[in-house]
């Protein structure tokens, strides 16, 4: 593998997060012959020093990128595993809709997969990660078969929504288990997942031991990808620093995944970031209310989040400002009540919107070459939509005994990265094709949810995942 001083290898990888991993474990089924290195900025760290030094790495966001003072902050893991250490498993379908939002409202972007392009990658990406979920979810998000593992135990605020709302309420969509695996506990809703004590979620480590472990695969830690080496509308290599040292290694293919933050600021320095890389980076702007209950308790579900409401998420209204989708709480994030004997008669909603990845949202590379992340305010359309949320929440929970609803406020960060290299089929609006590979570098994907070309309410994990698994699929069946 080393010629000269460089190594060469069939595939580079940049990461090892949702975007890389989950194109790896489809590539090396197609070709498990191939010789190919990750370059991962951070550590190893296994579930056990995670547990004990109460972090998932040593590298902190904040450390990583340059953040614009007074702004959003932005959360991610660098290490092996990228986000599946730190993500909280809420892992929600996109909409129909949301893959076509110019076409159908007349706003944004027509992503340039449709959802029944997608479904069948969907389906294995929940496979893979033993998704939890209940067949009523595909009355608002069809399905062309059953989620692998039963529905978590819902509250009884949840039941009562879902008799009175059948095609709106449904019990949560999560990788974190309902029923113990082979490699995982089962979920005991002790609600502090980015570190879940009895790792009962799905991650890189519990759930991937096959790719992590392939033979073909060699693992490069604490070396941090720069730019992409190209000539001649062809990607050579990747440029990376380790110990204040650069290299180069040399590949056939290049897969960038590094998170939605990262990998532009690497295409930025490739000088590869024309016309659109790093602008629009945005995610969902998240709110939350707590709402107090007459002689209903909370807390009797066998998960962290419980429901999810889609009644605020779809339709013509769409037109005029974002979708929204309401999360019900199975955890006491501002504390029990006071009132004697009703501790539980309290429920946190998180509402997450739509935003639009609006231009004067960028990451740039600023003169030591790190990436900025510059987000001022959400759009109008998030800003509408929010308040379109709050002033029918009343309406939405009907059918519960509410007392009081009280705005808790904005949330920091919903931690969801995205939009910053979108893929689309016109090279003007974006970076990647359909396929996601670079509209003039043919050798080059771009994974991950940086490619999204749009933000909705949704997690978008599942979507990044299945994703991956279609591009690798479309680059192997091609080739
Ligand atoms: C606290 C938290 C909770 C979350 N909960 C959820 C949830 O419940 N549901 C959901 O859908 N999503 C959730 N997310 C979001 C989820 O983590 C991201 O959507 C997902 O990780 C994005 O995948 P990615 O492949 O784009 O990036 P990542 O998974 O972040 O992977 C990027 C990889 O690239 C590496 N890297 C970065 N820069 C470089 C470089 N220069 N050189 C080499 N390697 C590099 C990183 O170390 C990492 O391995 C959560 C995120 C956080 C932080
Ligand atoms: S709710 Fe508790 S047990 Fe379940 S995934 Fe989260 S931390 Fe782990």
């Amino acid at each position: 593998m080393r010629t000269g001083d460089r190594e060469r290898y069939d595939v580079v990888v940049v990461g090892s997060g949702f975007g890389a991993l989950f194109f790896l474990d489809r590539f090396i089924r197609a070709r498990p012959k191939a010789r190919i290195v990750v370059l991962e900025w951070g550590a190893a760290n296994s579930h056990e020093w995670q547990i004990n030094n109460q972090k998932n790495s040593t590298i902190a966001p904040a450390d990583a990128h340059v953040q614009v003072p007074d702004q959003k902050p932005w959360n991610y893991t660098i290490g092996l595993g990228g986000g599946t250490n730190c993500w909280f498993g809420q892992s929600p379908r996109l909409h129909p809709s949301d893959f076509a939002l110019l076409t159908k409202y007349g706003v944004g972007r027509d992503w340039p997969v449709t959802y029944d392009d997608l479904e069948p990658y969907y389906l294995e990406a929940e496979t893979i990660m033993s998704i939890s979920g209940a067949e009523e979810m595909a009355r608002i998000l069809p399905r062309s078969g059953p989620f692998p593992q039963p529905p978590h135990r819902v509250t009884a605020i949840d039941r009562m929504m879902m008799r009175a709302q059948p095609d709106r309420h449904v019990p949560i969509a999560t990788a974190r288990a309902r029923v113990a695996t082979q490699d995982r506990s089962r979920c005991c809703a002790t609600a502090r997942c980015n570190l879940c004590p009895v790792d009962a979620k799905f991650t890189a480590l519990n759930g991937f031991k096959h790719v992590l472990s392939h033979p073909g695969i060699t693992w490069r830690f604490g070396v941090r990808a720069v730019a992409i080496e190209h000539s001649a509308a062809t990607a050579t290599g990747v440029r990376c620093a380790k110990d204040g040292r650069e290299e180069v290694v040399d590949g056939d293919l290049i897969v960038l995944g590094a998170n939605a933050i990262h990998s532009p600021a690497i295409l930025l320095q490739s000088d590869l970031g024309a016309p659109k890389a790093g602008l629009g980076v945005t995610e969902q702007l998240g709110f939350e209310v707590e709402v107090l209950l007459d002689g209903l308790d909370n807390f009797d579900g066998s998960t962290i989040t419980t429901g999810l409401n889609f009644s605020l998420y779809d339709g013509e209204f769409r037109r005029e400002h974002g979708a929204a989708l309401l999360f019900f709480e199975n955890r006491w994030s501002h504390g029990l009540r006071k009132d004697y004997g009703r501790w539980r008669q309290t429920l946190p909603i998180i509402i997450a919107v739509e935003n639009l990845p609006l231009d004067s949202y960028s990451v740039a590379l600023n003169g030591e070459q790190q990436p900025v992340v510059d987000h001022g305010a959400f759009s109008d359309y998030a800003v509408r939509g929010l308040q379109a949320a709050l002033d029918k929440i009343e309406q939405v929970l009907q059918p519960l005994p509410v007392e009081r609803i009280v705005l808790r406020g904005e949330r920091p960060t919903e931690s969801h990265i995205q939009c910053s290299l979108p893929m689309g089929d016109d090279a003007e609006y974006s970076t990647v094709d359909r396929a996601q590979v670079h509209h003039k570098i043919r050798n080059l994907i771009v994974v991950g949810s940086a490619v999204f070309p749009t933000c909705p309410p949704a997690n978008p994990s599942l979507t990044v995942a299945a994703l991956s698994l279609r591009a690798a699929d479309m680059l192997t069946r091609s080739a």
